[in-house]
This record gives C-alpha cells, structure tokens and sequence, in this order.
C-alpha cells in the first residue's frame, strides 16, 4: 500500500532508532530521508535486550524471522575474581530471563543489520520512497509554519514536513532545535567502553563474565560468533570534556583502571587498539520535557536516555520508533496531532527506560580496593539462593511497563463512527 504523497521526512541518524523509524514510513507509503554522519553502517555494541514491550514491537514488525538467527544465546552472568574463578552467577533458567540477559539477546551492530535488511526490502517493494545517505548531516534548522528548512554539510538545503533527530545521546538535532546539551544531560560519573576481541580459550562457553576493581567494572560477553566476544569496560570517573572524540586519550584512561588488574584485563587491554569497532561514551541521562519542538520530533536517545547501564536504551529506541510511524500514519495531514499523540505515548516508557536496575555507578563499579572487596561479597551474598527474589525484582524490567498503545486510533475510528 504506497502512496507517495506528503509528508516528506528526515530522519537524522541511521541507528536503530532512525532505522525502526525509516522502515515502518517506508512500509506506510510516507517518503523519508535518512543522513548518517558515519561513511558507512556502524558495526558493534554489545548484545541488548528485547523483552516485554520491545519484543512485541519487534515482532509487530515482523523482525523475528531477521532476529532468530542472529539471538546470542547467553546461559547467564557470572561474577569472577581474579584468577577467572566465579563466585556468584546469574543463570538464565534461575531468573526466567528476567535478570542482566534478557531471553532475546542480539548484539546491537546485528540488530541494526536486521533493520538495514528490511529496509532495502521496502525501499525495493517502493522505489523512490526513502533515501539513506551516509557521510552527510545537519548542519542547520530552521522552522516555519508547515515545514522545517534544513541546511547539510554535503547535500546543501532542502525543506521537510518533519525532522526527527534519531542522532543518538548527544544529538545534534537536539541542539540545534532546543538547545545545548548542558540543558538537559545530566552526567553519571563514568565512561563506557563496547569493542570486539578474539574469545579467550580458557573463558566458560555461554557465561557473560563480569569482574570488579577499584574504580572499574570490566567484563567478557559470548558474542553471535563463538570465536569472538564483547569487551564491556565501566570506568567510574569525573567527566574530562577532553576524552570526548580522542581515542588514544580513551585508551589511556582504560589502561590506568585496568592495568594489572587480574582475569583477563591484559587480554581486553592487548586487543583494544586493534578493534575496528570500539565505541566509548561518557554516562549521561537525558532528561527532556517535551521530545517534540514545533515539526522538529526527537526519537531514541536523542529524546531521553538513561545511559547503557540501563540496558533499555534500543528497547526504548525502537518503541519509539514504531509509535512515531504509527501516529504519522494514521493521519500524515495532520503531524503537529500526531507528535503530540507520540510524546504521550513514548512518556511512560521513556521515563522507564532511564531506570537504572541495581543502582547507579556507585553500585555498579566500586571505586576504591575496599568498595572492590565489599563489590564481590556483597554480589555472592545477593546471588545465592535465599536473595535471588529479591534480585529477580530488581532486574525485572518488564514490571510497571505500560501496555504498548497500539490500536487506539481503530478504536476511536470505531468510536466515531459507533457516534454518528
Ligand atoms: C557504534 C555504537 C555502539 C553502541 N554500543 C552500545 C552498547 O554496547 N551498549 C549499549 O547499551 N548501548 C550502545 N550504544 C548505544 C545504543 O545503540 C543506544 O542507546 C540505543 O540503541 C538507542 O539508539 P539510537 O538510535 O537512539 O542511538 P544510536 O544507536 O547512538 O544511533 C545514533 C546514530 O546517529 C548517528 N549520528 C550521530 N550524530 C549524528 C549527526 N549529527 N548527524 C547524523 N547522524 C548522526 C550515529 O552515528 C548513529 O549511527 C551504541 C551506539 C553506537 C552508535
């Protein structure tokens, strides 16, 4: 079912949530153009999680037949101490899927190829519909009644019915629409590291393995390919602005956390500045009032984010992404109605979506030796038997998560017309 008629769409940033978004216009018949900053897709990220409400968007989206090939199939987390040896674990079977790895695991550069795919699937079903350009960006926005004018770095200008900034935590989209980050970001004391390494022989097969050290939490995830695994490295430290885009400064500042620090710190330090796919990123929680200014749309991070000690963020992504499609389509003529039905709609889950389980980094990476040693008693306390409800609640993400609202606009046809 396509028609090419207005709205015209651009989508900032080709990450799941610009992706997600794109697919489901596309499908609907509604033109977009996506510009990505990146020359090309970006691969990596560590495997996220796809339960309760994303999973169902997922399969609404009919990404399952794309995700079950790709699911890592985690047996749980286990935490180690030095010498490799686990003192507390996790399993999948003991939590039902409802502890740190979720029954629907896929590494998130994987998922991304899951949408990418379904996207030249629907960009080919409807020829001239959607435009993905890479190595491209916004430069300026500027707004007016019925349409947003738009400058880019390459593509000179162009003029859109609506904008939506899919351009990730520190978005510029956002910036540019609302204002600068310091608004709205708030820092959380730390710094993430994801990047791709040859697997260890001695690692156990299936066990995501995690380890705690004074001011770091590292660990070693089974990845798609059992021959490769996911280094997860967090850093508990103050936010230095100048880490921001330099690599060598990044990779200093895990070598002093991890330098000696027993397992297989030397093995994630050795492989470091070979990955092709490290990815490095302060934690930072957006919080916005409003994810909608005028036609300009915020979606994915961009819109809020609770930083990936959340392990929420592409589940809130693509919820997002799938609501968003589903208002414009409803009623393409009238967007200003369907971004105020989306920010409705996305608030709960977004707000969900930032909920830290188990804390944040102070519980989460300890910061001296003693905070270290009381890390590891307190984890084996907690994951023994008698304490594993009580975990169980933690972690369960899926509690409290609204219903998607999927359908209200068949429902209020109905109404209407049950009404006339
Ligand atoms: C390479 C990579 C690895 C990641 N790894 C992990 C991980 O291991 N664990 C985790 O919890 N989270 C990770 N994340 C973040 C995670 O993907 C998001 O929290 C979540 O998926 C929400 O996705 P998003 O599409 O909103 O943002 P993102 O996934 O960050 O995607 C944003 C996209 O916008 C692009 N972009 C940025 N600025 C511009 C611009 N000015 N113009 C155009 N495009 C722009 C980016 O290149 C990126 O492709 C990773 C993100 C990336 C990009």
């Amino acid at each position: 079912m396509t028609t090419t008629s207005s709205p015209h769409v651009l989508v900032s940033g080709a990450g799941i949530a610009g992706l997600a978004l794109a697919l489901q216009l596309t499908r609907s018949g509604i033109r977009s153009t996506i510009v990505e900053r990146a020359d090309a897709p970006r691969p990596g990220g560590q495997a996220v999680d796809l339960r309760g409400a994303s999973r169902e968007v997922a399969e609404r989206m009919g990404l399952m037949a794309g995700i079950e090939p790709r699911r890592v199939h985690e047996l749980g987390m286990a935490y180690v101490d030095g010498r490799g040896r686990a003192f507390g674990r996790m399993s999948m079977e003991d939590f039902d899927g409802e502890g740190a790895v979720a029954e629907i695991e896929i590494a998130r550069g994987d998922l991304a190829e899951v949408l990418r795919e379904a996207l030249d699937e629907a960009a080919a079903a409807s020829p001239g519909l959607v435009e993905l350009r890479y190595g491209d960006r916004i430069t300026a926005l500027e707004q007016h009644t019925g349409r947003v004018d738009v400058e880019f770095e390459h593509a000179g200008s162009a003029s859109f019915d609506l904008v939506v900034g899919a351009d990730g935590v520190h978005s510029a989209t956002r910036r540019l629409a609302v204002g600068p980050e310091e608004l709205y970001a708030t820092p959380l004391g730390g710094y993430a590291a994801f990047f791709t390494l040859p697997t260890p022989t001695d690692l156990e097969p299936g066990w995501f393995a995690m380890r705690f050290v004074p001011g770091a939490t590292f660990g070693l995830r089974p990845d798609l390919d059992p021959a490769t695994s996911k280094a997860i490295v967090t850093l508990r430290v103050d936010r230095d602005p100048r880490l921001r885009g330099d690599r060598a400064a990044q990779e200093a500042l895990i070598h002093r956390a991890l330098e000696g620090a027993g397992w297989h710190a030397e093995t994630i330090l050795r492989a470091m500045p070979g990955a092709s796919d490290f990815y490095f990123d302060e934690l930072v929680r957006i919080d916005l009032d409003e994810p909608v200014k005028g036609r300009v749309a915020l979606l994915g991070d961009a819109a809020s984010c609770g930083s990936p000690m959340t392990g929420m963020g592409t589940a809130t992504a693509i919820i997002g992404a799938y609501l968003l499609a589903e208002r414009i389509t409803e009623d393409p003529e009238a967007l200003p109605d369907a971004l105020a039905h989306y920010a409705a709609d996305i608030a709960p889950f977004a707000e969900l979506g930032k909920r830290i389980p188990g804390g944040g980094i102070e519980r989460m990476v300890p910061a001296s030796r003693f905070g270290a040693a009381i890390s590891r008693a307190m984890t084996g306390v907690m994951l023994s038997r008698p304490f594993r409800p009580i975990v169980r609640r933690m972690f369960a993400a899926g509690s409290g998560e609204p219903a998607l609202p999927i359908g209200r606009a068949a429902e209020r046809h109905a109404g209407a017309h049950a009404g006339a």
